[in-house]
């Protein structure tokens, strides 16, 4: 059988290797000029720092399985995510934590005394039933710092008030009473060695996977194709004949300066009159190389027109309304198993995406009675 896997992300490179492993042949498409999707790193020529090109990624989860699949493809080195907030002429560390609190209060709280100071003289606790992103910030963190490090940067971020988002995106307790200051939870944690690019390079590394790269799919491509799995944009595959299911983009403004220009990998900026929202700093993601040069990006997130690369689904009320309706259009169309974070129009995280793209191939397998080797 012969397997059309549109794009070259995590998604088509995970469900391409298992496919072929199962002995089925299978063509990996990618309209961009390499590998990995938004996951693509490379080395930048001047300064020999290797550089998110799509913005940062950092690998996190507590999925075994995702874990032993990504770490027997290429070394993960240790990495903590650990990111600082600019607000007003302070730097603050994220997520607010006892030190965040500490300093913006001016306090030597320990954990209980920054628990009941927040709890009895922050948190707006006449909000019983938090119903958006702002009401559920102020019901957990209260007034001041929901202004410092929430409503701008998010304002930034979304392009809309806090109150238009879901509480669903602030997590029930934002806060930490403690000084730990690692962005993520999950038990593994890390990034690739020679990066993700090379990592995804060896996973569609099979002698049944042809990969095409510039290579836009087109109806021709699933003419000898027995299925396809497609992990392009979902409204993109049927032409945008209901609408544009609306995405934020990112503007990336790179510059390269020589030493350590900000200290850190990830500086957020929460003021609203500051135009970006933070500043990535490359080669604090790769802390077990050294270099003289350093490659900063200043990020922008701005909506996001017909020839932008759609980063982050807004999935507001309208998007939903149009998403169920290209959703009932893909439940519909025989023969393309729709995947990914373009495909099924979700933001996704890599460990989940992988998760996701295993469970898409053993599914296909089983109903087409071979299983994974
Ligand atoms: C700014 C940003 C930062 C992130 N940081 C993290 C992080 O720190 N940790 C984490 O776990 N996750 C992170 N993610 C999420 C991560 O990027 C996704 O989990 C991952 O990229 C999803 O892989 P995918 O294969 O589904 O999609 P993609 O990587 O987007 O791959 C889809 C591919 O399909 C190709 N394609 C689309 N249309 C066509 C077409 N018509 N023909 C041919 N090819 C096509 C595209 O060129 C693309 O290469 C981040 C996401 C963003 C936006």
């Amino acid at each position: 059988m012969n397997i059309v896997v549109v794009g070259a992300g995590f998604s088509g490179a995970v469900i391409g290797r298992c496919l072929a492993e199962a002995e089925f042949k299978v063509t990996v498409l990618d309209s961009r000029d390499h590998p990995a999707g938004n996951c693509h790193t490379e080395r930048c020529q001047e300064t020999g720092v290797m550089v998110h090109t799509y913005g940062p990624h950092i690998f996190h989860t507590d999925n075994q399985r995702v874990w032993d699949y990504v770490t027997s493809f290429g070394e993960f080195m240790p990495y903590r995510n650990q990111v600082k907030s600019t607000v007003g002429a302070a730097v603050y560390s994220l997520p607010i934590n006892l030190h965040t609190i500490n300093q913006f209060f001016g306090k030597t709280f320990d954990p209980q005394q920054a628990r009941a100071f927040i709890e009895t003289t922050q948190a707006d606790t006449s909000i019983a039933d938090p119903q958006n992103f702002e009401e559920q910030a102020l019901r957990f963190v209260g007034p001041a710092l929901y202004e410092a490090f929430f409503k701008g940067y998010t304002e930034k971020q979304w392009g809309c008030a806090p109150s238009e988002l879901p509480a669903s995106i602030l997590k029930r307790l934002p806060l930490r009473f403690n000084y730990n200051d690692n962005y993520f939870a999950h038990q593994y944690q890390g990034i690739p060695k020679d990066g993700y690019t090379a990592l995804i390079e060896n996973i569609l590394d099979h002698p049944g996977i042809d990969v095409q790269l510039s290579t836009p799919y087109t109806r021709a491509h699933a003419e000898h194709a027995e299925h396809v799995f497609w992990s392009g944009p979902l409204d993109g595959y049927f032409g945008e004949k209901l609408g544009r299911l609306g995405y934020r983009t990112l503007d990336f403004e790179r510059f390269t300066k020589t030493g350590d220009w900000q200290g850190c990998a990830v500086m957020n900026y929460g003021d609203p009159d500051v135009p970006f929202t933070r500043i990535t700093e490359h080669k604090h993601f790769a802390p077990w190389e050294e270099h003289e040069g350093t490659v900063c990006y200043r990020e922008y997130s701005r909506s996001c027109g017909p020839n932008d690369i759609p980063y982050y689904p807004i999935r507001l009320v309208q998007e939903k309304a149009l998403l169920s309706h290209y959703e009932a259009l893909a439940e519909a169309e025989e023969g393309v198993t729709f995947v990914g974070r373009l495909g099924t129009y979700r933001y996704l995280d890599m460990d989940v995406t992988i998760a996701e793209a295993m469970t898409h191939a053993e599914t296909f397998l089983a109903k087409h009675g071979a299983a994974a080797s």
